[in-house]
């Protein structure tokens, strides 16, 4: 059974939350403050977080700053229609996907299951893909540009695989959000635009002017062909 940490503040969706994942099937742990949350993160290793932003004291966004530092856990945050700039800085800062509020938790669990299937997909099939300087093993889920280990979130990780196994071909970002989801919800397509910025930062070596992972304007994104 899967175990899923929930951090909000306000009791009500708390609750309503925990029914709802109890109901699907997964185990819950919940906090209500960012330092309570940052301690069962460690004690308990959820398989993913569910993160309110709007915290007491230690927002949303500087928990997933700190849990970054040490782990890679799915984070899917919790917003509020008017903090779509928290939003942008929470995906850049790794969390690997969001919801605004008020939502349906039918949608939250399938988020869940969505995140949860990518943070797994990625342990199967032995697969490896080499283009240019760039070694994916996907199984162990590592990285390496050059000589260097790059460490990535299970959200970027699944991006990048799926831009570098077909080299040069173009996706719009609808089509990468439905590699990440398997069903399009509403457009997060801006979503996109952070996780790119993050994988674009580990992985090139001047991100400003990517080498690997390029911008076709007014499209998408595509993997260079090497
Ligand atoms: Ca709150």
């Amino acid at each position: 059974m899967k175990t899923v940490l929930v951090v909000e503040d306000e009791l009500k969706i708390a609750r309503l939350v925990r029914d709802y994942l109890h109901q699907a099937g997964f185990a819950v742990v919940q906090a209500n403050d960012g330092l309570s949350a940052l301690a069962l993160a460690r004690s308990k290793k959820p398989d993913m977080i569910v993160l309110d932003l709007g915290l007491p004291e230690m927002d949303g966004l500087d928990v997933t700053r700190r849990l970054r530092e040490t782990s890679s856990v799915p984070i899917i945050m919790l917003t509020a229609r008017s903090e779509e700039s928290d939003r942008i800085v929470g995906l850049e800062l790794g969390a690997d996907d969001y919801i605004v509020k008020p939502f349906s938790p039918k949608e939250l669990v399938a988020r869940i299951r969505a995140v949860l299937r990518r943070a797994d997909a990625t342990l199967g099939g032995g697969e490896m893909i080499k283009v240019g300087s760039v070694t994916i093993d996907i199984p162990k889920m590592r990285v390496t540009v050059g000589e260097s280990e790059i460490e990535l979130t299970a959200t970027e990780f699944q991006l990048l695989i799926t831009l570098a196994r077909h080299p040069g071909r173009i996706y719009s970002r609808s089509q990468l959000l439905d590699a990440l989801h398997g069903v399009s919800f509403e457009s997060y397509e801006r979503s996109v635009d952070a996780h790119i910025k993050n994988i674009r930062r580990k992985i090139e070596s001047d991100p400003r002017r990517p080498q690997l992972v390029l911008t076709v304007y007014g499209v998408g994104y595509k993997f260079a062909d090497a």
